[in-house]
């Protein structure tokens, strides 16, 4: 069994998770019934195993981003945020760039956004080691104001390097900027969320950001339909 695979109703000691945790993190996330949905079918998709990982290209990248001076961000940044989680995933997960938390502590999605978006995964039975966590940007922009074009531009390589390696099943973007990126498109998060695209041949869904979740809860709903569309492509995929 893949090791996203592991399911909701057993922590990190391989132990059941109680049911009132369970729904704690559904509660998290706004929803207060799961009753529609089979939570064990997580747990019954054997797949494949993935070829080794290449250490020594993740090691090789890691040391050229974080030495990179390839936008004006570096000047501004702490330190690079190049990414968290398996290198063989089933998931990856992409969001926009570092904010100040992501910046002070050399990891994507901490902070309060990051505890929704742990929250939102365990939702759907992945626990947060086992996917892979990055950004379009490595760099947090000043003022978490929005990338500009350029930046994205010369950080792009860097992710795409990223996502061959990995190889994933599916790719979770959030936030309007990390699809917009992806799919080279000027659409609204509204108009891109709720079904199932393409980046390079890999499925990806978009959602909210789990920041504009905390400010608009009334969303989450929504967020739970596309967290659900990714459990889907992930028992779907061979
Ligand atoms: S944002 Fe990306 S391209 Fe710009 S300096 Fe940081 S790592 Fe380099």
């Amino acid at each position: 069994m893949s090791s996203s695979q592991q399911h909701i109703a057993e922590n990190s000691d391989g132990c059941e998770l109680p049911e009132t945790l369970r729904r704690y993190y559904l509660e998290t996330m706004g929803i207060q019934v799961w009753d529609d949905v089979d939570a064990s079918v997580a747990t019954q998709v054997e797949v494949a195993a993935k070829p080794p990982v290449e250490l020594e290209a993740w090691k090789t990248l890691q040391q050229t981003v974080t030495a990179c001076t390839l936008c004006e961000l570096h000047q501004s940044r702490t330190q690079t945020v190049f990414g968290v989680g398996d290198h063989q995933a089933d998931l990856l997960v992409i969001g926009e760039a570092p904010g100040r938390d992501e910046d002070v502590q050399g990891e994507p999605f901490v902070g309060r956004a990051g505890q929704l978006l742990n929250a939102m995964l365990l939702a759907i039975g992945l626990q947060r080691e086992t996917v892979y966590i990055a950004n379009i940007l490595k760099c947090r922009p000043p003022n978490n104001r929005d990338p500009e074009a350029s930046e994205i531009d010369s950080c792009n390589h860097y992710l795409r390097q990223q996502i061959e390696l990995i190889q994933p099943k599916a790719i979770f973007a959030v936030g309007r900027i990390a699809a917009q990126a992806l799919l080279h498109s000027t659409a609204t998060i509204g108009s891109m969320r709720g079904k199932q695209h393409s980046y390079e041949g890999v499925p990806l869904i978009a959602s909210y950001h789990p920041a504009y979740l905390l400010r608009k809860p009334s969303e989450k709903r929504k967020a739970w339909q596309d967290l659900l569309l990714v459990k889907n492509l992930l028992e779907q995929c061979p």
